[in-house]
């Protein structure tokens, strides 16, 4: 008899972290004299990063943040843009700063990213606070790997001594997240586009992370029977029926009759996000104020 996984219920998780953070800010907005302050730059017009940043200011209005965010013309210079990262790092309203990618293309995201002061870098992906997880220092850590790892720790999921596959290399989910869990004393395996027994690898898994951006990329037959299952990707697709909606990289309807816990899209990591970027947010004004 086959079992059905467990969700890993990311949006309830995010409500309930949002209902404490929201008791913070309110206890600590009259001690420190102010709330915390999170600025989210975006430059352009792309339609999906302007739903991210309303996103992101809708959920800072909700728990008690102040927004300074700023909305620039697709032709504005990297120079502009670094000095108005330099105003913001010397703003002492501000305890976080974001630059929406991606940026058009005439702009260095990187040289941008790496010129913001790395205490109010409220993505974790400077390269300081990414050597800081190196380490395994406190710091300010990438929001998306840092929801994942809040998530298992919320259904009471250690991954000491168990087996992690990564899908996925990039800096912003699959190196920190193999990071995260080297440190929370898993074992593991980071894969990508050149890893040729992919399979092979991903069903030795009792953690397997997918963070690729193709659907239906992890089948059953790729998985453990009861393996936890952490879904990062997020794609758009046209389904039988001609309508469009967000898939991840699991083929959800088959790897949940497989998988011992598994995360939905939507509703799972992705929920998380914006839950981790308010968490770093007041944790960097905490820093400031020393409470
Ligand atoms: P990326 O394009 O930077 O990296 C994708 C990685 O997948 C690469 O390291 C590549 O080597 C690997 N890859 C590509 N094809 C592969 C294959 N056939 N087999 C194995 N590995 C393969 O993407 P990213 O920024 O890491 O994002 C990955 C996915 O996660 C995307 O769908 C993105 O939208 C999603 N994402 C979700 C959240 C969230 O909040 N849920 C946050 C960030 C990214």
């Amino acid at each position: 008899m086959s079992s059905i996984a467990q969700l890993l219920d990311g949006k309830a998780l995010a409500q309930k972290m949002q209902a404490t953070l929201t008791e913070q800010v309110q206890a600590l907005t009259p001690k420190n004299g102010r709330p915390p302050g999170l600025a989210v730059l975006m430059v352009g017009d792309n339609p999906a990063s302007a739903a991210y940043v309303r996103n992101k200011e809708k959920a800072c209005a909700a728990v008690g943040i102040a927004s300074f965010g700023k909305h620039f013309p697709t032709n504005t210079t990297q120079e502009e843009l670094a000095t108005v990262i330099a105003q913001l790092n010397q703003d002492d309203r501000v305890d976080g700063i974001l630059v929406q990618l991606p940026l058009p293309d005439h702009l260095d995201s990187v040289a941008l990213l790496n010129q913001i002061d790395p205490d109010k870098d409220a993505d974790g992906l400077h390269p300081m606070n990414l050597g800081r997880l190196v380490r395994t220092e406190p710091g300010l850590r990438s929001c998306t790997p840092y929801g994942v790892m809040r998530l298992l720790e919320e259904y009471q999921i250690d991954p000491r001594g168990k087996t992690a596959v990564v899908v996925g290399r990039s800096i912003l989910v699959g190196k920190p997240i193999s990071l995260m869990l080297l440190d929370a004393d898993a074992t593991v395996t980071i894969t990508h586009s050149r890893t040729p027994n992919l399979a092979e690898l991903t069903r030795s898994a009792d953690i397997l992370v997918a963070a690729v951006g193709r659907s239906n990329l992890i089948t059953a037959e790729m998985v453990k029977p009861g393996a936890i299952v952490v879904d990062v990707g997020i794609n758009r697709i046209t389904d039988e029926t001609g309508k469009s909606r967000l898939v991840g990289d699991v083929d959800f309807n088959a790897v949940k009759s497989v998988a011992g816990y598994l995360t939905p899209v939507p509703g799972g990591v992705g929920a998380m996000t914006v839950t981790m970027l308010l968490h770093n947010t007041v944790w960097s004004y905490q820093q400031r104020f020393g409470s």
